[in-house]
């Protein structure tokens, strides 16, 4: 029989959307020969929804539908007659339920950001013992925490941009001595952000002690601890690492925001910026960064697939790793999935080779 693919999408996050689009993309070229796709829709208060289509999800969320969330999600899709039954899960069965005996034999947990990308959804498959695509528990936690990566890229002697964490409850009782330190160990511009989050959501470019003061206050809205770095001038390249123990680098892309930095706007709204395939570098450069890439994959305990994003200083050529994305954006135009296109590995082949992963990695620790 075909293999029972459950997608879980949405999600508790400040990437709902996002999540939405990837999925939708997933679902349409999961190879029907091959699939059976059961679509597990995650809403923005947390409640599981079984067999809701990822744009119908969305479509009811933002109200077009007019009509109840539940009731408009009671859709069929076409093919499966278990998708187009409606069934809204109770909080404490949700998990029980959705992954019921034999009712998935793999999740593929297309969600970014907090609740999802983060480790905990990890650790909820881990305790079903159900396959999972991509990383296990803590390489997907630490892929989410941007203080813990750097230390472990640190370790590793991975190159990084010099960095302050502070904790929100530090920063409430007396802000001048982080004023201070900030500027004289980093000066400005210096980025800050929540130290947990992604789609750079929270984020601010300080060139001032006004803005930084902001910045620091806005990024502890998100989370209780920030983190604040040197800004530097530089363009972006990305890297796409698929595999479990043999992880293997595509070739390298570059990121043009369309903004002063790839904020939110520019990734999501303005559609203005540029992917650029493969990035036009040197070839010690783009090695490099294949290396690089590589070396985090391993050094974070990372499976499936990342992301990993540099940064290459315009003035001095020095490369800086910034971070890694474990569920990085998956819609057929986003960059990861067109790395690979890039590398001759297209779309398709991409889903395949990341289920088989996930059962290779489920056997191997049983
Ligand atoms: P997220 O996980 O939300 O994507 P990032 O750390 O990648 O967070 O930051 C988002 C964007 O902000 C980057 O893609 C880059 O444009 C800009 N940025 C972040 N940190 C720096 C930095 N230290 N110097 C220059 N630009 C930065
Ligand atoms: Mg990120
Ligand atoms: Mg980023």
């Amino acid at each position: 029989r075909k293999l029972r693919v459950g997608v879980i999408f949405g999600g508790r996050s400040g990437e709902h959307e996002v999540s939405i689009a990837s999925a939708t993309s997933i679902i349409e070229h999961l190879d029907p020969n091959k699939y059976e796709v059961v679509p597990i829709a995650i809403t923005q208060e947390g409640r599981w929804l079984l067999g809701a289509a990822p744009q119908r999800l969305l479509a009811a969320e933002t109200g077009q539908e007019g009509t109840v969330l539940s009731e408009s999600l009671a859709v069929t899709l076409p093919g499966d007659p278990t998708v187009g039954r409606l069934v809204p899960l109770n909080q404490s069965e949700n998990v029980g339920q959705a992954l019921e005996a034999g009712r998935v034999d793999v999740i593929f947990p297309v969600l970014h950001g907090t609740y999802g990308e983060d480790g905990t959804l990890q650790g909820l498959l881990e305790m079903a013992g159900v396959p999972y695509v991509g990383c296990g528990v803590l390489g997907s936690a630490l892929g989410m925490d941007k203080e813990k990566m750097k230390m472990i890229f640190q370790a590793v002697g991975l190159p990084i941009v010099d960095y302050l964490v502070y904790r929100r409850h530090d920063w409430e009782r007396d802000p001048g001595p982080i004023l201070e330190a900030v500027e004289a160990r980093l000066g400005y511009p210096c980025f800050v952000k929540p130290v947990n989050l992604g789609s750079s959501v929270g984020i601010s470019k300080a060139h001032n002690r006004k803005e930084l003061e902001q910045a620091i206050a806005f990024a502890a809205e998100y989370d209780r601890k920030i983190i604040v770095e040197r800004g530097i001038d530089c363009r972006e390249l990305e890297c796409a690492v698929l595999g479990n123990d043999e992880p293997l680098a595509s070739v390298v892309g570059e990121i043009i925001p369309s903004n002063e930095f790839y904020d939110y706007r520019a990734k999501y709204i303005d559609n203005r910026s540029q992917i650029v395939i493969p990035a036009d570098l040197p070839q010690e450069t783009a090695e490099q960064v294949r290396r690089y890439a590589v070396q985090a994959f391993l050094a974070l305990d990372l499976s499936g697939l990342a992301r990993v994003d540099f940064f290459l200083q315009k003035a001095s050529g020095q490369l800086y790793i910034n971070e890694v994305n474990t569920m990085p954006g998956f819609t057929t135009i986003s960059m990861y999935p067109k790395l690979w296109q890039a590398s001759g590995l297209p779309y398709e082949q991409l889903l395949d080779h990341l289920i088989e992963l996930a059962l290779e990695r489920h056997t191997d620790r049983q």
